[in-house]
């Protein structure tokens, strides 16, 4: 089978074929149908901190249909359509059992989407309903991210949120705010190509980073913003939002910013904001999102600005480390 290998911090990734996976007892192989590039495996691949080894393959936004099962898997027959939650935790301690993977001590970022086909744990897979889309499959994933960081805020009806940064994590906000009870969402990015998305995903204002100084932004959302979700992950981007938000207001950081930053503890104390952090998703989080795609409740589509073919995906992904009006681009086989 084709797959896209990684082989070295700051070398492209490489198309190898690699025998064909067989699954464990508790494990099924996937056909991989959508896998969508992270922005997250970027950084995966340029900074040695995430631990990338030689050899692995990544992509951990995918959805396909099970060609084949395990001996202890029930549940799941040959041909269902599902789509893998990509943190996999030990399945039997206490956040295992609470649906919370992600802080289990054994838990690991499961990849394996760059590829013709995947080995997943059963209990990662989650049926697809009929109705999903092909396009909308791999985004579950980015979707669930977005509302763990939404429900982390706990918005108020008619809360005033400012989204910084229009990426896929930036547009799932965007989407679950306004459908969780703010009254207004303005975005920034710096790209003006992202605000036609955004404003599909829910934002009832957009600004391009330049334009987005304190009043424009209070004057876009009839007030300081409330809440603030933090979805770029660059030195600075803590600081700005600590001008933005109103005394006493909320700022929820979802970016990966992996160098130092720093702010002025003082501006943040003298309003009195509350700075919280978010990662990964819990299994409610992820069947919510599964749910809201079911059907087209979620513009999602709009976030997919490109598809490319597997053996083309090493071209496509360096392109994206440059921030382009890309989005969310897919990769399909070929
Ligand atoms: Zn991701
Ligand atoms: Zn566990």
């Amino acid at each position: 089978m084709k797959t896209a290998v990684f082989r070295d911090f700051h070398a492209p990734l490489a198309i190898e074929d690699r025998p064909q996976p067989r699954p464990a007892d508790d494990e099924v192989v996937i056909e991989v149908c959508r896998c969508g590039i992270c922005g997250s495996d970027l950084h995966m691949t340029r900074e040695p901190a995430f631990g990338t080894r030689p050899g692995a393959v990544l992509g951990h936004e995918f959805a396909g249909r099970v060609i084949e099962l395990g001996h202890a898997v029930r549940g799941l027959k040959v041909g269902d359509r599902v789509a893998v939650a990509p943190v996999r935790g030990c399945g039997r301690c206490p956040s295992c059992l609470a649906g919370e993977p992600a802080w289990c001590r054994h838990m690991i970022l499961q990849g394996g989407g760059y590829a013709e086909l995947a080995v997943t744990k059963d209990r990662q897979c989650l049926p697809l309903p009929r109705t999903t889309a092909i396009e909308d499959r791999a985004l579950v994933e980015p979707l669930a991210v977005a509302l763990h960081g939404v429900r982390l805020a706990s918005l108020s009806p008619g809360a005033r949120v400012l989204v910084m940064g229009a990426g896929p994590i930036g547009l799932g906000v965007t989407f679950w705010a306004r459908r969780l009870g703010a009254i207004a969402v303005a975005v920034t990015d710096l790209t003006l190509a992202q605000a036609d998305r955004a404003v599909e995903m829910g934002a009832t204002a957009f600004l391009q980073a330049g334009e987005d100084a304190v009043q424009s932004v209070a004057h876009a959302l009839g007030g300081s913003p409330d809440v603030i979700f933090e979805c770029v992950g660059r030195p600075g981007i803590l600081s700005r939002a600590i001008e933005h938000v109103r005394p006493r207001g909320l700022i929820v950081m979802l970016g990966l910013c992996t160098s130092p930053d720093s702010f002025v503890p003082f501006q943040a104390v003298s309003k009195e904001v509350r700075i919280l952090t978010s990662a990964f998703f819990s299994m409610d989080d992820y069947r919510a999102a599964l749910e809201a795609l079911d059907g087209g409740h979620c513009a999602a589509k709009a976030m997919v600005t490109g598809t490319v073919r597997l053996s083309q995906m090493p071209e496509a992904f360096e392109a994206l480390r440059q921030r382009t009006s890309q989005c969310k681009v897919m990769v399909r086989p070929d």
